[in-house]
């Protein structure tokens, strides 16, 4: 029996030339983002695609997410967390593990407790009230470093800038604190995240610290075409029902819904609790390189109207113009694709 599911298909090689391009053209180390369940892609496959290449530094949001990846049982990891940890026996012995110091005082407390500076990557602020030492602390800071002689695994910033010209003094800024803090300290320094790589260099930094990039997907209004997207989310027509003489398609009636006329509803297994969400909705979807649109997204199922060419076992493509399904569903590309639930199959090709 063909069963016509629908899957997130990860393209290998598109992963690994977007970090191969990333690497070459920036002539920065990539420090690959996969928090948020890589994205949504699904952080095991991510993260051993990247280990098969080569990669051993991963960077994720929280403690257990960094977990899930040790699961894994790859040797060599060194796995950045950027949130503070709450308690920090839970890292203490894993030496794979990464932490960042987000203010001045967890960074004593951090060292007290006994954990390696150079498992420690001290993190600045430079005001955006999100998390990392403040400018204010730094004298503190580098007495203490001073004091104690600690180096460090790293040092890092977030580059956010409402312009280009405050892009820049940030810039300037960042290099300021190395110079004072003293920049053979950090083994690793980075300061950009995806949208900082497509539009600033930054000589002193080590690494590029990407999510987006690293999957081929840009905000809109970046574009860089030498990158490619690494999803694809596919499957076939699991049926194809005549439903001309009927008044309901699925749970609506064909008025309530918008499709008075339709004559051929397709389906496919994905639904609302795959994380393909009802927004979708008169969206549009591929089925044999052709433009159908969506009717219904319930929980388990999505219903297409569709033509007499269609038969099941079909090949259909959701999202196969990302931006404008993000322009559709009002969202942005980060929260279209980390919804996209542990129900769906992922598989490697
Ligand atoms: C999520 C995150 C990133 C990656 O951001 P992209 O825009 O996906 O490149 C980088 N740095 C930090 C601290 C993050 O939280």
């Amino acid at each position: 029996m063909v069963i016509n599911s629908m899957k997130l298909y990860l393209k290998r090689e598109n992963l690994i030339h977007n970090m191969e391009y990333l690497r070459k053209s920036k002539g920065k180390e990539v420090l690959p983002v996969v928090k948020a369940n890589a994205y949504g892609h699904g952080v095991e496959e991510i993260v051993q695609i990247l280990y098969d290449n080569g990669q051993r530094e991963f960077a994720v949001a929280r403690y257990v997410e960094a977990e899930r990846i040790l699961k894994m049982g790859l040797k060599d990891l060194k796995i950045l967390i950027f949130e503070s940890i709450g308690d920090l026996s839970l890292v203490k012995d894993k030496e794979e593990l990464e932490i960042s110091a987000n203010t001045y005082e967890e960074l004593e407390k951090i060292i007290d407790f006994g954990v390696d500076s150079k498992r420690v990557q001290i993190k600045i602020d430079f005001g955006f009230g999100r998390n990392g030492i403040l400018i204010r602390d730094l004298q503190r800071l580098k007495e203490y470093i001073d004091k104690k002689q600690l180096n460090f695994r790293g040092i890092y910033s977030h580059l956010f800038a409402v312009n280009y010209e405050e892009g820049l003094e940030y810039i300037g800024k960042f290099h300021e604190i190395l110079r004072y803090l003293g920049k053979e300290r950090f083994q690793m320094i980075h300061l950009q995240n995806s949208a900082g790589v497509l539009n600033f260099d930054c000589e002193d930094v080590t690494h590029l610290r990407v999510g987006m990039l690293i999957y081929g997907l840009q905000e809109v209004g970046f574009y860089d075409e030498n990158l490619k997207q690494v999803f694809s989310l596919e499957g076939r027509v699991a049926g194809v029902r005549d439903i001309s003489e009927n008044r309901y398609i699925a749970y609506g009636t064909k008025e309530e819904l918008g499709f008075l006329s339709t004559k051929y509803i397709a389906k496919i297994k994905i639904g609302y609790a795959d994380g393909f969400l009802k927004i979708n909705e008169k969206s549009n979807c591929l089925i044999n390189n052709k433009e159908f649109p969506i009717v219904i997204v319930s929980m388990d199922n999505t219903f297409i109207e569709v033509d007499t060419s269609v038969k099941e076992g079909d090949r259909v493509v959701l999202y196969h113009d990302i931006s404008k399904s993000v322009a559709h569903n009002g969202m942005n590309i980060y929260e279209m694709l980390t919804l996209l639930s542990p129900r769906l199959e992922r598989e490697i090709i």
